[in-house]
């Protein structure tokens, strides 16, 4: 490298605004490990992501957005578990580390970390092609944290915020990748603010924490949408031994969304498209107004969008309660082209 990996540490990644002080951090960036204390009666969530050039953001990625989108989808996990954003660690592999970009990575970092009060704690750096992996540790009260099993029939299905906008952004922005799935949609009628639009919805998709930590007690399942409605909604069912029945009809959409690609385009996106970030939840039907009310006061919009049942699968229902048959259930890494 050629600057120095001590002074890269010290100059972008070692001061007050990112390595801040908190409590339960006793010791952060600077010896051979952190030190952490979780306050008495919660438990310690860990999560890690890993992003790598090319797989899952273009090369000439804006460094501040790549340093925003990598703590984000992070800090997405921590939510769907209802937990609280303790601090983060980083590895970062760089072929070619220029102040600039490092000096813009530092900063989108720093508006993530200083806004969910989540410290940069310690770390890794070595020469190679660019990958960030970000690991993030939470706390939540002991025996409450939320999981795909829990999931109950006759539990209503819930999604935050707006769906297909992730899928949707690829092709809006025209993002090409090795691997990363992209729908192809006409995308015509795009104006400069879609783009916009989609350009902050993959960048900087917001973590739900919020709604997620206010409404635990009322949360029976969660997991967070990345790979697709279908694919993550398929490991809840899968884990709590149900089944899910999906009304496609009220699957919430952007305007962007609704203003640049037909129903069939955004509902593909919505159900098999990847990198949304919103979270999936079931609740049980008496506590529905009072998670609708809780999402009211935390700004959240939420979509009841189906119910848990008992026969094996997810059916997607149109308005007249006929099944779509999807074929691409959702987004995996492995998977063989084509299969
Ligand atoms: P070690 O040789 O013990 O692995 P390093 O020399 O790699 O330690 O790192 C020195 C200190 O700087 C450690 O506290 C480490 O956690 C921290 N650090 C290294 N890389 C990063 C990074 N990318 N971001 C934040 N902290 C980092
Ligand atoms: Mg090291």
């Amino acid at each position: 490298m050629s600057q120095p990996e001590f002074e890269i540490i010290a100059r972008y990644f070692n001061q007050a605004s990112l390595g801040f002080s908190k409590a339960g951090v006793d010791l952060g960036i600077g010896d051979d490990c952190a030190l952490l204390t979780a306050p008495p009666g919660q438990q310690i969530t860990i999560s890690m992501d890993l992003l790598n050039q090319s797989v899952h953001f273009p090369v000439d990625a804006d460094p501040a957005l790549l340093a925003i989108r990598a703590l984000s989808v992070n800090l997405s996990d921590l939510a769907a578990m209802g937990s609280v954003p303790l601090c983060f660690t980083l590895g970062l592999s760089l072929n070619n580390p220029d102040s600039a970009w490092l000096q813009a990575f530092s900063s989108g970092l720093t508006k993530i970390a200083t806004r969910y009060n989540c410290p940069l704690v310690g770390g890794d750096l070595c020469k190679g092609p660019l990958s960030i992996a970000i690991q993030v540790q939470g706390t939540v009260p002991e025996g409450e944290a939320l999981t795909r099993a829990g999931a109950r029939i006759g539990d209503a299905i819930y999604v935050t915020g707006t769906l297909g906008d992730g899928a949707i952004a690829l092709a809006s922005l025209g993002i090409e990748s090795e691997s990363m799935q992209k729908i192809s949609l006409c995308a015509t009628g795009q104006t400069e603010q879609c783009r916009q639009y989609f350009k902050a919805a993959f960048y900087a998709p917001v973590p739900r924490l919020e709604i997620a930590q206010q409404a635990r007690h009322l949360i029976n399942s969660a997991i967070d949408i990345s790979d697709g409605l279908l694919g993550d909604l398929g490991h809840i069912i899968e884990c709590s031994g149900v089944g899910a029945e999906v009304h496609t009809y009220q699957l919430p959409y952007s305007d962007a969304a609704q203003c640049c690609t037909t129903e069939q385009e955004r509902q593909h996106a919505a159900l098999t498209g990847g990198d949304d970030y919103e979270l999936c939840l079931t609740i049980a039907p008496e506590n529905c107004a009072s998670f609708e009310r809780l999402a009211e006061l935390a700004d959240t919009r939420v979509t009841r969008i189906g119910a848990i049942t008992d026969s094996p699968g997810i059916l997607c229902l149109d308005q007249h309660s006929k099944n779509l048959i999807m074929q691409d259930q959702s987004y995996s890494h492995f998977k063989a082209k084509g299969a």
